[in-house]
């Protein structure tokens, strides 16, 4: 279990609150957006396709703060664009751990060693740096070569500090199982606390649209990476969303638990979905269709989506909404994963199916630095 005690209590009884009041949809994690600049430009990224008028702009820290209020989420993500290009990122941290918030602040790490200075430790505080798997993965989907090394540089000198660090690792079609075994061990020997894993979301503005996984692909590519999984590997995600990718348990979208807050506003009807913004959290939630979303719904957006900022508040939401969730997160937590996996759906994207230990991508252009920095 890589989660502190004091954090699992903090998220149990808010969900448990949040059970009493009657209150269907409730937000868990606010993926907080303070900019969409970044140092990089990967390949599956779908977030830095702004014109520079957009990119130059960011969240102020009360902006920041008002939106955290106004949500009330246990737990504030920070992803981007790179949030350590935010000039006021100290600041903006600072004012959260004061609220209290658990912050996963998601970082590429090229900025992350000179930056730690400005930060202080804090068991509300945790660097989620992005590696997507081994050296030559990782720097092939970031589209740099050398990311790897500066990251794990970053890694170590932040657990060094005191820091608490995870990982996060989107992955895609081509990717494989054995390497990315591999990867797990190297990532928990340098002592991160866990490790988070999504498949990637194919975003249509995204320059590389030929690797994002269709729904069996998922399941089949999890299924080999985490059968009979090492005692030592630790996901900092539920176990019910982790035998979801695997295609042995289901879940069911509820975006509401993941709302996304930048600089347009608040995001309908989630964090990869662009379908405009409400001024206000109360407003997201009265004002989106939800029934329109999620994989039930038949919307062609959602039919290959399974990934963490959808289903991961759906499975905490599961655990606790009756003895049956929360016996089945604890099987899975005290006996690891069922030694079987339930036969695969017949899936219409089935066509599209290749096999996951099929070759590498091939090769894309290593980009320049982009200008805004
Ligand atoms: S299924 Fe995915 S794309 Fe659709 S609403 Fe949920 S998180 Fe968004």
């Amino acid at each position: 279990m890589s989660v502190p005690i004091s954090q699992m209590w903090t998220v149990a009884s808010y969900v448990l609150k949040q059970k009493l009041l009657g209150r269907k949809r409730y937000p868990l994690v606010l993926m907080l957006e303070p900019l969409f600049r970044c140092n990089l430009a990967c390949a599956g990224c779908g977030k830095i396709q702004f014109p520079v008028e957009i990119l130059r702009k960011q969240l102020t820290p009360e902006q920041c703060f008002d939106a955290v209020d106004q949500c009330g989420a246990p737990i504030v993500s920070i992803p981007g664009g790179e949030p350590l290009l935010h000039p006021q990122m100290p600041e903006i941290v600072e004012g959260l751990v004061k609220r209290k918030k658990y912050i996963y602040l998601c970082t590429n790490a090229l900025r992350l060693e000179k930056a730690l200075p400005q930060f202080k430790p804090s068991k509300y505080l945790t660097f989620s740096v992005h590696m997507d798997g081994p050296r030559e993965e990782h720097d092939h989907a970031v589209c740099r070569e050398g990311t790897y090394d500066i990251a794990v540089s970053a890694i170590k000198a932040a657990l060094q500090q005191g820091f608490r660090v995870t990982t996060n690792t989107t992955l895609f079609e081509g990717a494989q199982p054995e390497r990315i075994r591999g990867f797990f061990d190297e990532m928990m020997a340098l002592g991160v606390e866990g490790m988070m894993l999504s498949p990637g979301y194919s975003y249509e503005k995204a320059p590389d649209q030929d690797h994002f996984l269709q729904r069996n692909q998922t399941y089949r590519l999890f299924r080999s990476i985490l059968s009979a999984p090492k005692k030592v590997w630790q996901f900092n995600q539920s176990p019910l969303f982790v035998e979801f990718l695997k295609g042995n348990h289901d879940l069911e979208c509820t975006p509401w638990g993941n709302p996304t807050y930048n600089i347009f506003g608040w995001q309908k009807p989630c964090y990869l979905v662009d379908e405009g913004h409400t001024q206000t959290f109360d407003q997201l939630l009265e004002e989106v269709e939800w029934a329109n979303y999620g994989t039930q719904s038949g919307n062609p957006k959602c039919a290959n989506c399974m990934v963490h900022s959808g289903y991961e508040p759906s499975a905490v939401n599961e655990t606790f909404s009756s003895l049956g969730g929360l016996w089945k997160t604890a099987k899975l937590t005290l006996f690891g994963p069922p030694k079987t996996n339930r036969p695969l759906p017949q899936l219409e994207s089935d066509d599209r199916f290749d096999d996951p230990h099929a070759p590498q991508r091939p090769e894309q252009k290593q980009t320049e630095l982009p200008v805004l920095q």
